[in-house]
């Protein structure tokens, strides 16, 4: 998650814990990506196509889920991140595999005015929204080569989550944490090297 710290403290138990108990076994495992409701085919396509390159995994389209109705709050007219991640974790797929759930509504959690996404370490599974990384969110005209870019950043980010990097102190990198879009769009959609040491390194555990 950027924007708030409930996925990074999650991170750091997960991390440490997964390092312990599960060093040294090797799993391989694939990226399954989810829309929640409508979600924009071209960002699905531009995702599917570069993010496996990030974690050389390969990429498939899972089966959509239904708009989350579940998860809607009417007071703040949001979704609750972490109700979709529930439901996404029902996703049928195999050891090691991944889920990326893509919704284009505007997702929260309780502790925090909104969140660009949210990932579950322990159930490997993590969330984006769209709905803020549109620039006609923030008045301004569309541009969707920008907004397919911020996409794939938060998509690795999460993912990245998911196997077990935490955040990271180079702003270029993309597992650097965004307090803004504008350090979305300062970070580079891959891994500075360290990270991608860590990633090779944990590659080795189911992560
Ligand atoms: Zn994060
Ligand atoms: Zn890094």
């Amino acid at each position: 998650m950027d924007h708030g710290g409930r996925c990074e403290m999650a991170l750091i138990k997960g991390f440490h814990r997964r390092r312990r108990d599960t060093w040294g076994k090797k799993v391989a495992g694939k990226i399954v990506i989810v829309p929640v409701g409508r979600v924009d085919g071209r960002v699905l396509e531009d995702l599917q196509d570069s993010i496996g390159n990030i974690f050389e995994k390969e990429v498939c389209m899972g089966q959509p889920l239904d708009s989350p109705d579940y998860a809607y709050n009417g007071r703040r007219k949001q979704y609750f991140s972490s109700a979709v991640l529930l439901k996404l974790r029902e996703v049928e797929r195999g050891i090691g595999d991944r889920v990326l759930g893509v919704i284009d509504f505007d997702l929260y959690v309780p502790s925090l005015n909104f969140v660009f996404g949210e990932a579950d370490l322990e159930n490997r599974v993590a969330i984006i929204s769209l709905c803020r990384l549109k620039p006609e969110f923030y008045g301004l005209s569309e541009d969707m080569g920008r907004f397919k870019e911020r996409a794939l950043k938060e998509g690795i980010h999460e993912l990245g989550h998911t196997y077990g990097l935490g955040h990271c102190s180079n702003p270029l990198c993309v597992m650097h944490f965004s307090n803004s879009l504008l350090d979305t769009d300062i970070k580079k959609a891959s891994l500075c090297p360290q990270c991608e040491k860590r990633f090779k390194q944990g590659r080795l555990s189911p992560g």
